[in-house]
């Protein structure tokens, strides 16, 4: 397969399209990057590495850090999790209340800002050093020593973040927060805002290619039975209240951000990550779905 003509070819045709969407200025600090960034990498199997654009630049991988989180807590407590966060899309908005309140503070799924907050605490309950030690696990994902929290962005964050305050002052109301709110809240904006790339986070997401087994290392960190529901929860949680159009359209299992990245997976095959900041009305990046459709349906290779 010629990745390279391929991405090159979806590039040029990206140009021709009329630039649409908006920052995610709800988080003032992503209010400050430059909307026309694009990046592409695609990363397969056979270690082999396709770029186009900014694959270099870091950016603020936002949600996309929930699912690794909720691996490294998938890892620690396995099924046990599945009391507390459960494994249905939301169909409504990431941030959304009302249907916490519903279903009795016990989030739809562990990609809605609720369910990550609660993977968040358990995180919390199990970690010694909770920042530490994932900001330790994402750099051996991604063979990465300098990937890094942007503190600037946690603040931020932090300064604009009622919504997230609501929701976990509603699932401590319920039961479901063990520790303290603000020393999770804290934990949980730190998630969002660690920098990546596209090619780290391509690298990283390698794990999920590779049926939980981490490369080259051949370190298994997922049994099969668990790797394979990752891929579960990406296919039907992993963008926002669009993860059907996301199938529909592009047809893998992945994870965006607000930041405007998405990475997505072919199991045994590669692993896709892009990058374009400006984002469609549900939250994900306009051009990135774009360019992955284009992907899929160039490459013929989606899971259906
Ligand atoms: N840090 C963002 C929030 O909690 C994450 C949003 C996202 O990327 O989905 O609102």
């Amino acid at each position: 397969m010629d990745y390279q003509s391929i991405i090159t070819e979806i590039a040029g045709e990206l140009e021709q399209i009329p630039k649409q969407g908006e920052l995610a200025v709800y988080i003032p600090e992503l209010a400050k990057v430059d909307p026309n960034k694009f990046a592409l990498n695609i990363h397969t199997i056979e270690y082999q590495d396709y770029n186009f654009g900014d694959v270099d630049d870091r950016f603020s991988i936002q949600s996309i850090s929930k699912v690794f989180a909720l691996t490294k807590a998938y890892m620690i407590h396995g099924s046990d999790l599945w009391k507390r966060v459960g494994v249905e899309p939301s169909g409504n908005p990431f941030n959304s209340l009302v249907q916490l309140e519903y279903e009795n503070g016990i989030p739809r799924n562990p990609f809605i800002n609720a369910g990550a907050l609660v993977i968040a605490d358990i995180l919390c309950d199990s970690l010694e050093h909770p920042k530490e030690d994932m900001i330790s696990f994402v750099r051996k994902l991604s063979g990465n020593n300098s990937i890094n929290y942007n503190i600037k962005v946690a603040e931020s964050e932090k300064n604009m973040g009622y919504n997230n305050a609501a929701q976990i002052n509603l699932m401590k109301s319920f039961g479901n927060i063990n520790n303290d709110i603000e020393y999770v809240l804290d934990f949980y904006y730190h998630l969002c805002s660690i920098e990546m790339s596209v090619k780290e986070l391509s690298k990283s997401f390698m794990l999920y290619v590779n049926h939980g087994v981490l490369m080259p290392e051949n370190e298994r960190l997922l049994n099969y039975s668990r790797s394979k529901r990752m891929n579960a929860l990406m296919q039907t949680c992993g963008f926002y209240d669009e993860a059907g159009q996301f199938s529909f359209k592009v047809g893998l299992p992945g994870k965006s951000g607000v930041g405007g990245g998405i990475v997505a997976i072919y199991p045994e095959k590669y692993s896709v990550a892009v990058w374009s900041p400006l984002l469609n009305k549900k939250g994900n990046s306009f051009l990135g779905m774009k360019a992955l459709e284009m992907l899929t349906t160039k490459t013929r290779l989606s899971i259906f």
